[in-house]
């Protein structure tokens, strides 16, 4: 008998539609507006309460199309249903990944009541944002999307930003960080320009990404943390747990585990894996659908998904990435839509994603702390400076990788 999936993380499509068409969005139904039924969000959380699949700790991620071209009733009667459903020994936390453009007042309130987290899609100062996050008519979206920060901040909610870098911003860590400290923007993410569905990224085509991207990463690191003003730069604050870990158990990598992140579509769909994944067309993986939520139970899904082929090629590719990585203990097996895309086949391992996303802040992360034990080792009473990253201390144990 398999072991029975356990499920954290559910991405939730309240509709496909979004309000603006950035150069690099792979979304192949960013016009439909079809919007999530609320019957829809009772099946699927009364289906998943019932299943004893949840963790104690639910994420909602309602993300794939602009989610906040939605009223905010919508979302107050979803939220409010979801958790007439939930019971006592599950909690759910909602999260919404938005291009920020529609906060107002009555935004900030839903997000303030329900604690929602809330993710603002800004690639840096103008020039390089409006370069790629466009209105359909070819404008800048740069001026709305500030306007709902200073919505957020005037208001007091806490959001983090998500920062494409293109090819334009890998040379500019300095000014990135100017600008986020200029605008007390001070939880960051990266994401480097990928090629995913129908785009093509000019960075993966050739020259040295991977170097660009790790003096990049090193430079912003290094000099956010000196500034003493940025809480949380992704890349380096999600691989430190990752890397420096108590069990001897590899990491538990969600996008390679079936069902562990449930991704619905606003028609029902079901999908799992990459949330990425889910929309696109593939007549080898049956559009990579597992079923939909409307007509079949949770446990017919999950039969689906043990049966598929897409199941089978992912777990080839993790056993493949498990047999010749040096970085797998931290990793876990990558991200199946980059292996597709980027080596055309789940059933592959090394990709330009995992070396941005796994490898290069691995590398960075342990040569800091090389620095560290060093320092100890010239001087025992000399701790971290400022500038200093933020490696674990002396109670930590050694680093697994690589
Ligand atoms: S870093 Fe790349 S090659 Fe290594 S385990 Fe992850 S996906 Fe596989």
């Amino acid at each position: 008998m398999p072991a029975p999936p356990q499920i954290g993380i559910v991405v939730l499509q309240p509709t496909a539609f979004c309000n603006i068409n950035c150069t690099y969005c792979y979304l192949p139904d960013r016009d439909s507006k079809h919007v999530l039924a609320q019957t829809t969000v009772e099946r699927l959380f009364t289906e998943l309460f019932a299943s004893g699949w949840a963790l104690p700790r639910i994420t909602v991620i309602w993300h794939a199309g602009e989610p906040l071209v939605v009223p905010v009733n919508f979302y107050r009667d979803a939220f409010s249903l979801i958790e007439r459903l939930r019971p006592p020994s599950v909690s759910v936390v909602h999260a919404f990944q938005t291009n920020g453009m529609l906060i107002d007042a009555d935004w900030c309130a839903l997000f303030r009541d329900w604690e929602v987290g809330v993710g603002i899609s800004l690639d840096g100062p103008r020039e390089l944002h409006d370069a790629n996050r466009k209105t359909r008519s070819g404008a800048g979206t740069f001026d709305r999307t500030m306007a709902g920060i200073r919505c957020l901040q005037a208001e007091g909610i806490p959001f983090h930003v998500i920062s494409v870098l293109s090819a334009a911003s890998l040379d500019r860590p300095d000014e990135l960080l100017e600008f986020y400290l200029a605008h007390d923007i001070d939880q960051i993410c990266f994401n480097v320009e990928e090629s995913e569905g129908s785009h093509i990224s000019a960075l993966f085509d050739g020259g040295d990404l991977q170097g660009r991207y790790e003096r990049f990463l090193r430079r912003f690191w290094h000099a956010a943390r000196a500034s003493g003003r940025v809480q949380f730069v992704r890349e380096i604050d999600l691989a430190i747990p990752r890397i420096f870990r108590p069990s001897e158990s590899d990491a538990h990598n969600t996008q390679v585990e079936p069902l562990a992140m449930l991704n619905v579509d606003s028609h029902g769909n079901v999908s799992s894996f990459s949330p990425e994944l889910l929309g696109l067309k593939n007549a080898d993986y049956g559009d990579f659908l597992l079923g939909n939520i409307n007509r079949d139970s949770l446990s017919t899904i999950y039969e689906n998904c043990l049966q598929s082929a897409l199941l089978r090629d992912i777990r080839a590719g993790v056993m493949a990435c498990q047999a010749e990585c040096d970085y797998f203990s931290v990793c876990g097996g990558g991200a199946p839509i980059n292996k597709l895309f980027e080596n055309g086949s789940f059933a592959s391992t090394k990709t330009s994603y995992c070396k941005l996303t796994q490898i290069v802040p691995t590398d960075l992360v342990l040569e800091a702390y090389d620095r560290l034990e060093q320092s100890w080792t010239d001087d025992s009473s000399s701790f971290p400076q400022a500038e200093s990253p933020a490696v674990p201390q002396a109670s930590a144990p050694s680093p697994r990788m690589p």
